[in-house]
């Protein structure tokens, strides 16, 4: 069996390995697809000390990093179920099992997507999903937010102090977002928000967004908006499916966390958007990575006491 095994390749996962191996103990990670949501990022220009890259690249030097260490790397490989016996176990999708003594889960999320024709075409291009990192892309443009919740009302007031305007998009009749936001997001002159409101397209020129498609439901009318970018904040999916008849998760599927990154299982810690952590971001899923594999290995050297 492993000493760690870390379940998800992402920046937490790739943290909590090098973490673990740089201790000398039997390291393991298992990944459907190294690298994760970075993988799909065009351009980073928040990892503190390196001023801007692009996904695939930071990706790169993740798994040159990891590979620096004796790390076991089973890529392509999708874990279906985790069970605590003497060691943990998890079973994959291909029917094998891996066993060790201690687990880091950093399996991460996906952003719900609308699923409305140029959404996949211009993601990257217009389409984006995470304001803190692609706000300053948008500097003295027309954005949209697609959503009214507490994510979508919170990028409406981020994005208004360096976006010209915001055109808040709400599916529904009201907004799902907590009071005292709703009222800062109304008090700012440049958000406007539209309620049942579907958006049906994005519109683009083959390079670029240059708008949407709603259909306002009341009325049953379709408009067009012209925008340089569209913020999708419609909801983070944990991918934590597997583990919701074993693991401690919140409403959300979120895996519930403590300081060290433990979970309800003793000897399961996790790390990264799959779990409660406020935040989800590259640097701070590798500050939790690492967390997680410190947490990992005072468990271990406290278990293997005579
Ligand atoms: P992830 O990166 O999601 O990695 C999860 C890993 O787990 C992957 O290897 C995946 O294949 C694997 N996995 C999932 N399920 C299973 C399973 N069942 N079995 C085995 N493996 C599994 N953050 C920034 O800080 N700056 C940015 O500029 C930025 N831009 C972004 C742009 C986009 C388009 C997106 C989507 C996100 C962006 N983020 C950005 C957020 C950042 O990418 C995430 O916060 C970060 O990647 C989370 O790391 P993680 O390791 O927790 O999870």
């Amino acid at each position: 069996p492993y000493d760690l095994l870390v379940v998800g390749g992402g920046p937490a996962g790739a943290a909590a390995a090098i973490y673990a191996a740089r201790k000398g103990i039997r390291t393991g990670i298992v990944a459907e697809r190294f690298g994760g949501q970075v993988m799909d990022t065009v351009g980073i220009e928040n990892f503190i000390s390196v001023k801007a890259t692009e996904g695939p690249k930071l990706v790169a030097g993740l798994e040159e990093h990891v590979r620096d260490y004796e790390v076991d790397i089973v890529t392509e490989q999708k874990a279906a179920k985790l069970r605590r016996s003497e060691l943990v176990e998890i079973d994959l999708e291909s029917g094998a099992t891996l066993r060790s003594r201690s687990v880091v889960i950093a399996t991460g999320a996906r952003w719900r997507e609308m699923n409305v024709p140029g959404e996949r075409e211009y993601r990257g291009k217009g389409v984006a999903y995470c304001p803190h990192c692609d706000g300053p892309l948008f500097k003295g443009k027309s954005v949209a937010v697609i959503g009214g919740g507490n994510s979508g009302i919170e990028a409406a007031i981020d994005l208004a102090g360096i976006v010209k305007d915001v055109t808040v998009l709400e599916f529904g009749d009201t907004l799902r977002a907590d009071e005292v936001l709703v009222r800062k997001a109304q008090s700012m002159p440049n958000i406007r928000i539209i309620k049942q409101a579907a958006t049906t397209e994005v519109n683009g020129d083959g390079q670029r967004v240059t708008g949407l498609t709603y259909t306002d439901r009341a009325a049953g009318e379709s408009h067009r908006l012209e925008l340089a970018g569209i913020f999708v904040q419609i909801g983070l999916v944990p991918n934590s499916e597997w583990l919701k008849d074993d693991l401690a998760l919140t409403r959300f599927g979120e895996i519930e966390i403590g300081a060290r990154g433990e979970t309800s299982i003793p000897g399961v810690f996790a790390a990264g958007d799959v779990t409660t952590v406020p935040f989800k971001q590259i640097i701070i899923a590798m500050g939790a990575g690492a967390t997680a594999s410190l947490g990992a290995f005072d468990y271990l050297i406290r278990e293997s006491a005579p």
